[in-house]
């Protein structure tokens, strides 16, 4: 009860030496002892806004004790919400196991019982279909034909099998598990399902079926069914013109995947560079900007990074687009240096493939000499993400930029499972905080404690933190009691060309 008392308050139970609590709670220094404990700090762990538990270390190193506590309750904060998004997960693949389109089952379902059907010896026959010629079918005479036909696949699948278990397992493929019947009858009705998509112009399907004693390894059986299939759809490709990839983007930006055409779209200026100004939060002045990239569209209007850098990323050509910005924010700060205009550092967002270049950071310093500019009014923004990518070394490289004389942030932390650890072992100058913890923020009063306690590990390690995504008063309030001096958003400014960035912020 003592120390739930402490927790309702959002503090750390902290105590320096157990023997303290000898002679006033000697059952609490009871059980602590018995464990082996002589000194201990621990944090409140909350679930929905209530308490759940907690998080410590015993016996810590004494001189530490002060600081573990901060860090302790933001360990705790990530912790719930990865445990929060966990159980989501497992809630919506519970509830999720049909496909609303056929109301068969989906790939969840059918991944489940694979796996449960794996160790039954019965007999079990396969079938694996896959609509011929979908994407067309979509690109042609659209989505809502496209439905329809897949519909009809499925009420064909179902009049042929009734009594089997049904699954669709991608956009166009689907699986039939069969237990119900003799080796006969099922080959008959796989017969049956091929004859009735044979007399078809538009729905027709590439059929594979295998049957099993029992004995066989299921995914093998599955895997067999798929290959015949497959031969099956070869046949059908062999009459027909290969499908486009990509339906959902206009051509326009898939012709960007290609090499050639992306470098002669920045040579003609068709991508286009746009800054946000960071502003000061004690007094909202300008104190450096972020360059954005934008695609400027045949029709006029401008395509947002989000509609064409994933591509851009597949097709690993999108390291064109990064230092297409590099540069130009280079003769940017090149000429405002020239025009005495005050000097603002400009941060830069590179993808993962320009990171792994070999000769990454030397590319960035010959950039700059070839400017005649300073690379400390240039910062590297490298996502958070990017830990993921095991061939980049980033201690390495942060350190090897910042030799160079580059800023280097860690964008969009806060949007995934973060890794704390990152804070102390890599050496970045600044922290961006992601707007889904801004947004959080608001939403859970309580989490400002934790971006205080971020802003205060970071602050005295040195380290800038910059929220983005500010769109109200409120949150820019918020953020300033917790200590955080730089803020970029929509209550400030969106995303500007650079010449109204010029005119109203230099
Ligand atoms: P980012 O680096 O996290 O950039 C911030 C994004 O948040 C920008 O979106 C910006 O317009 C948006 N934003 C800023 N303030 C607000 C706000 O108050 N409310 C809302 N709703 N949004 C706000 P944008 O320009 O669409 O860029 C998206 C992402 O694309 C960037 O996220 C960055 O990861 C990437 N990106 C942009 N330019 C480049 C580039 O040249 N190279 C690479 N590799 N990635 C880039
Ligand atoms: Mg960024
Ligand atoms: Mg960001």
């Amino acid at each position: 009860d003592r120390w739930l008392k402490i927790f309702d308050r959002q503090e750390c139970m902290v105590l320096e030496d157990v023997q303290d609590l000898k002679e006033d709670y000697r059952n609490e220094y009871e059980i602590l002892t018995a464990q082996g404990i002589t000194s201990l700090v621990a944090a409140p762990l909350e679930r929905d806004g209530h308490f759940c538990g907690a998080i410590g270390v015993d016996n810590p190193p004494l001189e530490q004790l002060v600081n573990i506590g901060p860090l302790l309750r933001t360990l705790g904060y990530f912790l719930m919400l990865s445990y929060r998004r966990d159980e989501n997960e497992k809630e919506l693949n519970r509830l999720s196991y049909h496909d609303t389109l056929t109301s068969f089952y989906n790939r969840n379902r059918y991944i489940a019982d694979t796996d449960n059907l794996r160790e039954t010896q019965s007999p079990v026959g396969i079938v694996y279909l896959d609509v011929n010629g979908l994407k067309d079918i979509n690109d042609l005479r659209g989505h809502a034909f496209g439905d329809k036909v897949l519909v009809e696949c499925a009420r064909r699948m179902r009049e042929t099998f009734e009594g089997a278990d049904f699954y669709r397992i991608g956009g166009d493929e689907f699986v039939i598990i069969c237990r119900e019947w003799s080796k006969e009858v099922f080959e008959e009705k796989v017969e049956l399902l091929r004859k009735n998509f044979e007399r078809d112009s538009i729905c027709r399907a590439a059929v594979g079926s295998r049957w099993a004693e029992g004995s066989d390894d299921l995914s093998q059986i599955i895997a067999d069914a798929d290959a015949r299939m497959y031969e099956d759809k070869k046949e059908f490709y062999r009459r027909s013109p290969v499908s486009r990839r990509y339906r959902h983007q206009s051509d326009e930006v898939i012709n960007l995947s290609n090499p050639e055409v992306l470098a002669d779209e920045l040579g003609k200026n068709h991508f286009v560079v746009y800054v946000q100004p960071k502003v000061s939060s004690a007094d909202r002045s300008a104190v450096g900007a972020e360059a954005l990239i934008r695609y400027q569209s045949k029709e006029g209007s401008m395509v947002l990074p989000g509609n064409f850098l994933p591509l851009l990323e597949e097709a690993q050509t999108i390291s064109q687009v990064d230092f297409f910005v590099f540069e130009f924010i280079c003769s940017k700060v090149k000429e405002w240096a020239d025009r005495e205009k005050q000097a603002f550092p400009v941060s830069v967002n590179f993808s993962r493939f320009s990171l792994a270049q070999s000769s990454f950071v030397e590319q960035l310093v010959k950039l700059c000499d070839k400017y005649g500019i300073s690379p400390g009014l240039l910062e590297i923004e490298i996502t958070e993400s990017i830990r993921n990518a095991p061939e980049i070394d980033l201690k390495e490289l942060i350190g090897k930029l910042r030799q160079a004389g580059f800023t280097v942030a860690l964008d969009d932390f806060g949007t995934e499972y973060v890794n704390l650890s990152l804070l102390s072992s890599v050496e970045f100058d600044v922290l961006k905080l992601d707007k889904t913890m801004v947004d959080d923020m608001v939403n859970n009063p309580k989490a400002q404690a934790i971006i205080e306690s971020i802003a205060g590990i970071c602050k005295k390690m040195g380290i800038r933190v910059v929220a983005e995504g500010i769109e109200t008063e409120e949150q820019m309030s918020v953020l300033r009691t917790c200590g955080v001096e730089t803020a970029q958003g929509y209550l400030f400014s969106r995303p500007i060309p650079v010449e109204e960035y010029e005119e109203k912020y230099l």
